[in-house]
């Protein structure tokens, strides 16, 4: 996580993305992976914030005729309601993007529900040759509104988030425009609802560089015994990925189980995620898969509560009942 000022003026620019998606089966004349959604359409709101208050400044509202995946694949149907004909009007994907930023202006927090629309914006920038960096900070919502309504470490759709607020549901959702809108509606109603400093604080703790690489991975050699697959990697994770400064511990590392987690962090980069997992391969060696990554809200909440497992039950983890709840939560958060 890095730190993003909030000032006066600060632009947000809360967006919202619909994409099209390749037919299961089919074969293109290029690899799907590299292009595993075509974009759609690009909705977004501006707001400038003013003394704890997010003012609204204008709508942006684009549909874009795809190049690639030309039919509307069944899922993107029934959850957007868009046909075939849709798909063949609006501006190409790089004239609706140049019409975007221009929205956007020269300096602002890109903001969404999820963080998959920067991945999925990046990925179309890079598929067809343009610049993929975006230059600026993205703050995920979804994380952040969880928090305030008191609801820690889950998941919750938009519409869930509107109905709580109490928000009018003038627009029916799934349309990446609607979605903006409701999106922003909700991050000022997050600002209405709370105390500034508090909500200013959160904010400019949890926006990321969508540029940077988020997740680093190491594999361990094998090894005989699970200790010494563990030792190989020793080190590793103790120095930022992107700076090569010394890690500070913030949770310090723990075992549970197969698993080593701890939180670090570095001074100018921010918190990262820490956890190694002891495997067995076929011939039954051992070797240790870490995952370094910037820590997200979730992952905060995950360490914690692992390393509260671990000081109640020791390095063996809680009894086998709630051992198996907690394996089921990590597995939908990786
Ligand atoms: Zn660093």
């Amino acid at each position: 996580m890095l730190s993003r000022k909030i000032e006066d003026e600060t632009v947000f620019i809360v967006f919202d993305m619909e994409w099209n998606q390749p037919f299961p089966g089919k074969t293109y004349p290029f690899d799907v992976s590299s292009l595993s959604g075509e974009i759609i359409e690009i909705g977004a709101v501006k707001y400038v914030y003013d003394s704890g208050m997010l003012i609204q400044k204008g709508i942006f509202s684009c549909d874009i005729r795809p190049q690639k995946y030309t039919k509307i694949h069944y899922h993107v149907k029934k959850v957007t309601h868009k046909t075939n004909e849709d798909l063949q009007n609006g501006l190409t994907f790089e004239e609706g993007y140049r019409k975007f930023r221009e929205f956007c202006g020269p300096d602002f927090i890109l903001t969404g529900w999820g963080n998959s629309d920067p991945d999925m914006l990046k990925t179309n920038l890079k598929f067809f040759g343009m610049e993929d960096r975006l230059n600026c900070f993205f703050l995920d919502i979804q994380p952040i509104f969880s928090m305030f309504s008191g609801e820690r470490g889950k998941q919750r759709s938009v519409e869930f988030a509107v109905d709580y607020y109490g928000i009018p549901k003038n627009d029916s959702f799934h349309s990446a425009t609607a979605d903006a809108r409701y999106t922003g509606e909700i991050l000022k109603r997050i600002f209405d609802c709370n105390k500034t400093s508090e909500v200013l604080s959160v904010i400019s703790s949890s926006s990321i560089d969508p540029d940077l690489k988020r997740e680093y991975v190491n594999v361990s050699a094998e090894a005989d015994r699970s200790e010494d697959a563990l030792e190989l990697i020793k080190g590793w994770n103790k120095i930022c990925p992107i700076c090569s400064g010394r890690f500070h511990p913030e949770i310090s590392e723990f075992r549970i189980r197969k698993s080593v987690y701890a939180l670090y962090a570095c001074d100018e980069h921010g918190e990262f995620f820490s956890r190694t997992r002891i495997k067995k391969n076929k011939s039954g060696h051992y070797y240790a898969a870490a995952v370094l990554r910037f820590a997200t809200q979730t992952d905060y909440y995950l360490v914690a509560s692992k390393r509260e497992e671990y000081e109640r039950f020791g390095p063996v983890g809680a009894p086998l009942e709630s051992a198996d709840d907690n394996s089921i939560a990590e597995e939908n958060l990786s």
